[in-house]
């Protein structure tokens, strides 16, 4: 089933980690940009959608008006399955509860929110627009607004953060009991404020070994709360993983509304222009479109696959590529296995916990077989 994804770019003010397209203090330009996405939504009406996922950006900036409209044409324009799984995005600054009944009534079933620090000092460094009160008062509206399922993001290795202050996160985090965790660990592009800090050594981040014992004290503390992992970067109490995210990992299709968002439909990958000027009044704002290679998509299933605990269903692959998944990637399987980074269990290959460490490496490995 195709997920939908519709990307809202504007923040109240913009992070100094962030390299994702989106726009600080433009939200004055909301109207006009819902109008177009729903320009370009009309292109897919009728599709048949089995996940809708509200992504930013920061679309909790929309109001209760403007969140029940989007949600409304929605409804109107796609064939939303039964059991359609809705999530929206919010930071904690710009949630209210009033907000949050309106996206519930409208659809919405899951809500994201992006607290990515508990910590005032930390959010301040990290230049978020909301404070560890307001994140609090924000859980309260998810929860009494009658949300059974949402998620808290949380960002790692952070530059001088110690295992006790990130434990102490993660079960302070855990104290909250959000039905699922993002924990991604920090990535400073050089184009960002902390990347420059990062470049003139005015802040040091933790190197490989310090970062990879961030990530297992995470998965460690989380499995002892309840969470199961279930990609490289996501844990979930039983039965609250992410069905949208699953469906990239999985290589399904999906269709990107908005600025700069990327679709993969029939068989071709899609990219809209990231310039806000051009995507409000453009016709077509597709800036690039690509009709992947076997190769292309053979890349993509083991690379996305590997980053699931679950691995790659190989059942699927050799059905969709009409090769011998065992004989095609025989060189890279065999230096994995004999390293015990892989294993092969119910026709998944997936990684091991210590080939978790080199997730990349070994995706590296069978991307080198044509
Ligand atoms: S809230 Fe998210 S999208 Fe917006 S500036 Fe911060 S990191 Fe970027």
């Amino acid at each position: 089933m195709t997920g939908l994804y519709l990307h809202i770019p504007f923040c109240a003010q913009k992070c100094a980690y962030c390299d994702f397209v989106s726009y600080g203090g433009r939200e004055s330009l909301l109207p006009s940009y819902l109008s177009a996405l729903k320009r370009e939504a009309e292109t897919y009406r009728g599709e048949k959608i089995g996940t809708v996922f509200f992504g930013g950006g920061t679309p909790s900036l929309m109001s209760e008006k403007q969140i029940e409209d989007l949600c409304a044409f929605v409804r109107d324009c796609f064939d939303l399955a039964p059991d359609v799984e809705w999530t929206m995005e919010a930071n904690p600054a710009s949630v209210t509860k009033e907000k949050m009944l309106a996206a519930l009534s409208g659809g919405v079933n899951r809500v994201s929110l992006g607290a990515q620090s508990l910590s005032d000092d930390v959010l301040a460094f990290l230049g978020r627009a909301h404070t560890r009160a307001q994140l609090e008062t924000a859980v309260e509206a998810v929860k009494t607004a009658g949300f059974d399922k949402w998620n808290l993001d949380l960002i790692t290795a952070l530059p001088g953060q110690t295992a006790e202050a990130w434990g102490n996160t993660l079960k302070e985090a855990i104290a909250f009991a959000p039905t699922h965790i993002s924990c991604y660990s920090l990535i400073c592009d050089p184009q960002t404020p902390l990347g420059r800090m990062a470049a003139k050594g005015e802040i040091v981040l933790p190197d490989d070994e310090q970062e990879r014992a961030m990530v297992h004290l995470t998965e460690q503390t989380l499995a002892r709360a309840g969470y199961e992992q279930y990609e490289i970067s996501n844990f979930a109490l039983p039965g609250h993983a992410c069905r949208h995210n699953i469906n990239y990992w999985e290589c399904g299709d999906y269709i990107g509304l908005g600025c700069a968002a990327h679709s993969l439909f029939r068989g071709a990958r899609k990219r809209n222009t990231p310039s806000l000027p051009r995507y409000l009044t453009a016709a077509d704002p597709t800036e690039e479109t690509q009709t992947l290679s076997d190769r292309d998509k053979r890349e993509e299933r083991v690379f996305l696959g590997l980053r699931m605990n679950r691995g790659v269903d190989i059942a699927r692959f050799e059905r969709d590529f009409a090769l011998d998944f065992h004989a095609f990637y025989a060189s890279a399987l065999q230096t994995n296995l004999d390293r015990g980074f892989l294993e092969e269990a119910e026709g998944f290959l997936r990684l091991t916990a210590r080939g978790r460490d080199f997730c990349d490496t070994v995706a590296a490995e069978f991307m080198e077989t044509a």
